[in-house]
């Protein structure tokens, strides 16, 4: 006989017309149209949950908000130099998005993924704190894969499904199994909502949650938004956590680990626009903040 099967549950979200979307909206046409830096500040601040204490990490995002970071375009406009190509794919007219989001060639080089797996680094130490106990968390960062070869965060007794999910929480003792997919998009209300309706709708993440369904009582599904320059939909954020822990808890806790991964996020585009003219990537470890405290961190095996 069958348990009985979770259909996809793409986290309760606050709704693309929620308050808290419309204020991602609200602070980056605010920063775009003005580069009044104590108005955009304020909106920061309120996005973050907590205002950004660093005063490095504050001012790049009130200057990729305003563009006045030393773009390619922008070097031109201040007549430092005649022309304004990226210098990984020679796109003409590089804009801050283009560097931080948008170059194919920086994506090849696995820029924006080793930004991403910060961030998931970030969260994943949150897990290991909070999570129910008897699970069994993995993660698609060395140290947390179910395999290696090829890397998968579904154990092979689960499922050999291709798909791979970011975050894997299971709890065999509960019958329950909890998916989780981050994405590191650029800030704006519209990109954040499209990453998360494309993840909610991956088709082989919908077979494999149909797969779980078999042998799970509770099977669930979520998404993670965390844009480029540290915007989060708190609302949405907190009740993605709150389903991967399957745990109480606290507002403070969550609180904190939504400071941590907005500032992971920013001190990680920080670095790689500091190195967009460099045509060689090497993927630094993987550093993040974890209880207010950046750290650099090699994962041992669990
Ligand atoms: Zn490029």
């Amino acid at each position: 006989m069958l348990k009985k099967s979770t259909p996809l549950t793409s986290i309760p979200t606050s709704g693309h017309g929620h308050g808290s979307c419309l204020s991602v909206a609200a602070a980056a046409a605010a920063a775009a149209a003005t580069a009044a830096a104590t108005a955009a500040a304020s909106s920061t601040a309120d996005l973050a949950g907590k205002k950004i204490q660093s005063g490095r990490e504050l001012s790049f995002v009130l200057r990729a908000s305003s563009d006045t970071l030393p773009t390619e375009v922008n070097l031109r406009r201040w007549k430092i130099q005649t022309s304004a190509v990226c210098c990984l794919c020679s796109q003409p007219n590089p804009t801050t998005f283009h560097v931080l989001n948008g170059c194919q060639e920086a994506l090849q080089q696995g820029r924006f993924t080793w930004r991403h797996d910060c961030v998931l680094s970030s969260i994943v130490q949150f897990l290991k704190d909070n999570v129910q106990d008897g699970s069994t968390i993995y993660a698609d960062i060395p140290g947390f894969q179910a395999t290696s070869n090829p890397p998968s965060t579904v154990p092979p007794d689960i499922s050999l499904t291709s798909a791979r999910p970011d975050i894997v929480v299971i709890n065999r003792n509960k019958n329950r199994v909890t998916l989780g997919e981050l994405t590191v998009p650029h800030n704006s209300k519209q990109s954040m909502c499209n990453a998360k309706d494309r993840k909610a709708n991956k088709p082989n993440y919908l077979t494999l949650i149909q797969e779980l369904g078999e042998q799970f009582d509770n099977v669930q599904y979520v998404t993670i938004e965390v844009g480029s320059l540290g915007h989060t939909i708190q609302s949405d954020f907190h009740a993605s956590l709150k389903y991967l822990c399957n745990a109480n808890v606290s507002k403070q806790s969550l609180r904190v680990i939504m400071q941590d991964v907005c500032k992971t996020a920013i001190t990680c585009s920080q670095s790689m626009f500091s190195r967009r003219k460099l045509s060689v990537w090497s993927s630094p470890p993987l550093s993040f903040y974890s209880h207010g405290k950046f750290t650099s961190r090699v994962y041992n095996p669990p």
